[in-house]
């Protein structure tokens, strides 16, 4: 009999499902989008209910593609949009408010508060996050003020709250079990990365009731089986880890030092820090990259606010190019930028320069400017952006010269942004066959979850290079275009507000 993984991904905007074999290769997918809820300026929303129903759909789609029947999937892996805060009652399953999305702004003023009390620090050596509104604390403690009942309901331990993976896990096993895993608790600003479980102080500040978190588990776990009426059978539930760290996982960065960056809508750089965690002193998260056999590795996240999205702006707003692969060709018919630097800080700068007020930015225009030198620009600054962010990182990991860079995401089958960057790092950059790392890597752990693989030697045997893009570019050209970038940079900075 033939076996295989099932991976579970659930994303922001769609559910997505992909069945693997043992070598890592796709066997089928499955992919359905669902409504995203703006009931306010800066609100989103997503309804629990539908999260549920398309990947149940997607699942079953994917299994009847590749006539697939539950006896053959060995073992199930979830992975999920970080952060997304739902609330649901223990006896009927009904969420009692919608899912608040990662995105949603509501809390931010909540924030603010806690910032003016000087709680940042402190929260910061706790957790490694940066006090934001993107992280679930603030969602959690909204809904327990705003939802008539449901903090009393909480301290009678009849609601329980969960990330996406925890929601999945507990539809999936018909409300048996309540868990997730290190990775997705450690977004939540409830847990202690350094203690290893949720932090009693700050479910104070909170004011969380301890008795509706999920219990915490190992990204390999044996999770629980899915009730058998949902696939005509039971699968193994043995993977779970958030979607930047599953991708991290697949792409088998399992060594300290190894890097990955997805160049989706917006850019995020993972670094595996090893086994102790690195506190950033400039603004990088810091996170747990996976939890197995008992141990923690450490991750060092940055983010990119505006990678991929600069070529769709370009696309849908400037009407200078009518597809993002189109913008290769372009960039690549002329010898360079003609001095053209494109800053794409359309909501400010993220890592290193953490400026909110920064706003984008073209500069060099000339009588001789056309729109291919700044499409080229425009993708450069995807590159330049990536190697802020990796210098900082490794300042801060105390790594030098990071020998090579995977990639995957949307805008990584772009092969003149690719070199561009191999060039600016100054590092080899790698780009796997399989690109859809973060369903993959949601498998890979339910394998080992499973006993399927035995370690992570035989996954990292599976990783394969589609090809690998060297430096060539000469030093000096190098350094003045990063002084170029910079300069460029300084200039967004100075944006009136
Ligand atoms: P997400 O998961 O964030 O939705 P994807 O990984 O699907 O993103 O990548 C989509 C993004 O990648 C879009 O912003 C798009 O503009 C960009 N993109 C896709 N293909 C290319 C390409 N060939 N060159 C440059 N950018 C691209």
């Amino acid at each position: 009999m033939k076996q295989y993984l099932m991976a579970l991904d659930q994303g922001t905007t769609s559910s997505r499902c992909m069945l693997f074999d043992r070598k890592g290769r796709i066997v089928s997918m499955a992919q359905k989008e669902f409504t995203q809820y703006y009931p306010q300026a800066g609100w989103v929303e997503h309804d629990p209910m539908e999260i549920w129903s398309t990947q149940m759909g997607v699942a079953r789609e994917a299994m009847e593609q590749a006539d697939i029947s539950y006896k053959e999937i060995v073992g199930l892996g979830i992975t999920n949009q970080r952060e997304t805060t739902i609330v649901w009652d223990r006896e009927t399953g009904v969420p009692v408010y919608p899912a608040i999305v990662w995105q949603c702004r509501r809390t931010a003023k909540d924030c603010d508060r806690l910032k003016e009390q000087g709680k940042e620090a402190w929260i910061y050596q706790k957790t490694g996050l940066k006090l934001d509104a993107y992280f679930s604390a603030t969602k959690l403690q909204w809904i327990l003020d705003h939802v008539e009942g449901v903090r009393e309901r909480a301290k009678r331990g009849e609601v329980l709250f969960g990330t996406v993976d925890s929601w999945l896990i507990w539809k999936l096993t018909k409300g048996k079990v309540h868990a997730t895993d290190y990775t997705n608790a450690a977004r939540t600003m409830l847990f202690n990365i350094v203690e290893k479980q949720w932090d009693k102080e700050l479910l104070e500040l909170f004011q969380i009731p301890e008795q509706m978190l999920p219990k915490v588990h190992d990204c390999a776990y044996l999770y629980g089986e899915t009730d058998a009426t949902l696939f005509g059978g039971p699968i193994s539930i043995a993977g779970v880890a958030g979607d930047q760290q599953a991708s991290l996982f697949g792409q088998a960065c399992f060594q300290r030092g190894a890097c990955k960056n997805t160049y989706g809508t917006g850019g995020f750089l993972l670094m595996n820090v090893g086994e102790t965690p690195v506190f950033s002193q400039n603004g990088l998260l810091t996170t747990v990259a996976w939890g197995l056999n008992g141990s923690l590795t450490y991750a060092l996240e940055g983010s990119v606010f505006v990678a991929g999205a600069a070529i769709q702006w370009l696309r849908d707003e400037m009407g200078m190019i009518s597809s993002a692969e189109e913008s290769e060709a372009l960039a690549r018919s002329v010898e360079d930028t003609n001095g053209v630097y494109m800053v794409p800080a359309f909501v400010g700068l993220g890592a290193p320069y953490w400026d909110a007020y920064a706003r984008g930015i073209l500069t060099g225009l000339t009588r001789g400017t056309n729109r291919k030198h700044i499409v080229r620009a425009a993708l450069e600054s995807l590159a330049y952006q990536t190697y802020d962010v990796v210098e900082l990182m490794e300042q801060e990991a105390g790594i030098k010269n990071l020998p090579c860079l995977k990639v995957d995401g949307g805008a990584s089958a772009n092969d003149f942004l690719m070199q561009f960057q191999a060039e600016i790092l100054q590092a080899e950059i790698q780009r796997p066959g399989c690109i859809e790392t973060t369903a993959l890597g949601a498998a890979y752990l339910a394998g080992l979850g499973i006993g399927f693989y035995t370690d992570t030697e035989e996954i990292k045997g599976n990783w394969q290079k589609e090809r690998s893009f060297l430096p060539v570019m000469h030093e000096e050209y190098r350094k003045s275009k990063i002084k170029g970038w910079r300069a460029a940079v300084e200039q967004a900075m100075q944006h009136p507000n």
